[in-house]
């Protein structure tokens, strides 16, 4: 670097050499050029020397020295030369060749400091002195404590708000905290679909606590230079530290945070260092430091692992999307302070709109404000807002549709499936909250919790929990007639379970206690060494998986044939308020009567 450095002044200072030397000898005064022909004619001048670089004639007038510039060489030739003949003065001409091997350098010389300047600023970004450059730091933004939002302007994301009240009370009285020897995480990763209000929780955290908030996006770190994104991510540690308590939130986190094996071609290197750095971030304090890390991603999925860590990452809270009560108290919060008419009926519109983002909502009731102005309204109308859903829907983003009524009762059943199963079965699982909307655009969610501390599970129990797995699917069936596409997460969980049983755990009679681990097997086989079981087992194996997972299947079938009633209780109710749990939950399912069931 010292060396570049050093480069670059001597290059500047050589230029300027240059420059100068260039530069058309003058001595004495300037002449016009007819001037000149007048002087040669009256005898005034005494000698001439032609500088033909310059295009210049130099030389001795009888009160003083001159100057002339004779411009092209068709002049020189064709009137200067005669003329200085015709008055026989003494004519001397100068080829300048010292000149002329400085004169390309004035052309080269640029490039060169360019070239060095450039080298000069890579080694500088990517090193250690970046701090003293502004680039490095230019995109965190900070915010300080005064955003005026709060969680009053987030609805529907109760979960979520709820985890973050912890936090914001850390950031208020963080010694409180310490005192008491509570560890509170500093890593809390918000996942959930885009326009469901992470960025905003996010804000609002800041708004609440008070405290200096420093953003900065994955997407930012999209740079040509290595190192920048590196930069930024320590300088943005940096300011935190120095403003704390405070807040770090890292927008997009996908962007910089992708697996490391998953990489994309081109811009790796630069995406591993800033990932690094950021790695180096988030351990590289203490937990009294007061700084809270925050980031949004909405595929948690392709993240690296080594973010997912203890102690980096490590709590995770979901933003799922809205349903009917979320959706109606995100209407409420975006109706706030706009002329609605009397007769909108914001109950009606939030059931109308299921499958819709917090962010789809709010445009909608921008697009219905923008309607009006342009029509000359004074008030949003209901009409102008089923227009304005349409046009949501229609839009260039068109990220969310709106879950059609028929849909709708599939994915209900198909979870309802899932619940009344596991009710039914002691699996070792719970069934603890459904959902017809949360997370995929495509289906819903069954979320299963382990019912005790159990680390291990019975052949009989697994077998149950195939069944659970099933119980989506068997549903489908047993009130359409035929399965949907939603079934594929449960398809895939339920195979690698039946494949563990058989292969991994012994359980099942034909093959008894033999390893085939797939990962091992499969490894060896790359690598050229024959698997160590034979095709007939092989074989044999996979029509035991098979038979596991249909006769799951059939069990589910079953059991929902004879529970009909409560599969319907259940969906009809999962139809009207799109997510059910707790107590109500139980209420519907009977839990705690469980039915003896015999396959
Ligand atoms: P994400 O970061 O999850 O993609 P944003 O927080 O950027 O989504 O949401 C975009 C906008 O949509 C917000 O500024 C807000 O106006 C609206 N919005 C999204 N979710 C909610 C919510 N839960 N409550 C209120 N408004 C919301
Ligand atoms: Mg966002
Ligand atoms: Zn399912």
């Amino acid at each position: 670097m010292v060396l570049l450095t050093a480069g670059l002044v001597l290059l500047i200072a050589t230029y300027v050499l240059v420059i100068s030397l260039s530069r058309p000898v003058a001595p004495g005064s300037g002449l016009r050029y007819d001037e000149f022909i007048n002087d040669l004619h009256s005898g005034s001048i005494q000698n001439a020397t032609i500088l033909s670089l310059d295009r210049r004639v130099i030389g001795a007038t009888s009160n003083g020295q001159y100057w002339v510039d004779y411009g092209s060489d068709l002049t020189l030739n064709n009137s200067t030369l005669p003329a200085l003949t015709a008055a026989k003065v003494p004519v001397l001409i100068d080829n300048q060749w010292l000149k002329q091997q400085i004169v390309p350098l004035t052309v080269l010389m640029p490039s060169l400091i360019l070239l060095d300047g450039l080298i000069l600023m890579i080694v500088l970004l990517r090193g250690q002195g970046a701090g003293f450059l502004a680039f490095g730091r230019s995109s965190a933004k900070r915010h300080s404590g005064d955003s005026k939002i709060t969680f009053k302007d987030v609805a529907g994301v109760d979960e979520a708000v709820e985890e973050l009240a912890e936090v914001k009370d850390y950031l208020i009285s963080p010694d409180r905290f310490l005192a008491m020897g509570a560890t509170v995480p500093r890593g809390i990763l918000l996942v959930g679909p885009p326009g469901c209000g992470k960025t905003l929780l996010a804000r609002a955290l800041a708004g609440e606590a008070g405290v200096p908030f420093f953003s900065i996006s994955g997407s930012d770190f999209v740079e040509m230079f290595v190192g920048v994104g590196a930069a930024r991510i320590r300088s943005l540690f940096k300011q935190a530290h120095e403003a704390a308590p405070a807040i770090v939130f890292i927008d997009e986190l996908d962007a910089v945070g992708r697996g490391r094996t998953a990489a994309a071609v081109g811009g790796t290197d630069e995406r591993e260092a800033t990932l690094n750095q950021l790695l180096v971030g988030l351990d590289g304090f203490e937990s009294e430091s007061g700084v809270v890390v925050l980031a949004a991603t909405n595929r948690a999925d392709v993240l690296d692992t080594a973010l997912l860590r203890p102690g980096r990452f490590d709590r995770r809270v979901h933003v799922d999307r809205p349903d009917v009560a979320g959706r109606l108290g995100i209407l409420k919060v975006h109706a706030r302070g706009k002329p609605i008419s009397s007769d909108v009926n914001l109950e009606s519109l939030a059931k109308r709109t299921a499958g819709f983002s917090g962010a789809d909502l709010a445009s909608t009731f921008n697009e219905a404000a923008l309607l009006a102005a342009r029509r000359g309204q004074t008030e949003i109308t209901p009409s102008l807002l089923s227009e304005a859903v349409e046009r949501v829907m229609a839009g260039p983003e068109r990220k969310s549709r709106i879950l059609q009524p028929s849909d709708k009762r599939l994915i209900a059943y198909h979870e309802a499936g899932h619940a009344v199963v596991t009710a039914a079965l002691d699996s070792g699982m719970q069934v603890t909250k459904i959902s017809v909307i949360a997370r995929s655009n495509s289906g819903g969610i069954t979320w299963f919790t382990p019912d005790e501390e159990t680390v291990m599970a019975t052949a009989s129990q697994l077998r149950d929990r195939l069944a659970t797995l099933m119980g989506g699917r068997a549903a489908e069936d047993l009130i359409a007639g035929e399965v949907s596409s939603g079934g594929a997460d449960d398809i895939d969980r339920a195979s690698t379970l039946a494949r563990r049983m058989v292969c991994e755990l012994g359980m099942s009679e034909k093959i008894g206690p033999l390893s085939m681990r797939i990962s091992a097997g499969r490894l060896e086989a790359d690598g050229g060494i024959p698997i160590p079981w034979s095709n007939e087992i092989a074989t044999a194996a996979d029509a035991e998986i098979q038979n596991l997972v249909r006769e799951a299947e059939r069990t589910a079938r079953k059991l929902l044939e004879r529970r009909r009633e409560t599969l319907d209780r259940v969906a009809a109710r999962l139809i009207e308020v799109e997510t059910l749990e707790g107590p109500e939950l139980e209420d519907l399912l009977g839990t705690g009567a469980r039915l003896a069931v015999q396959q």
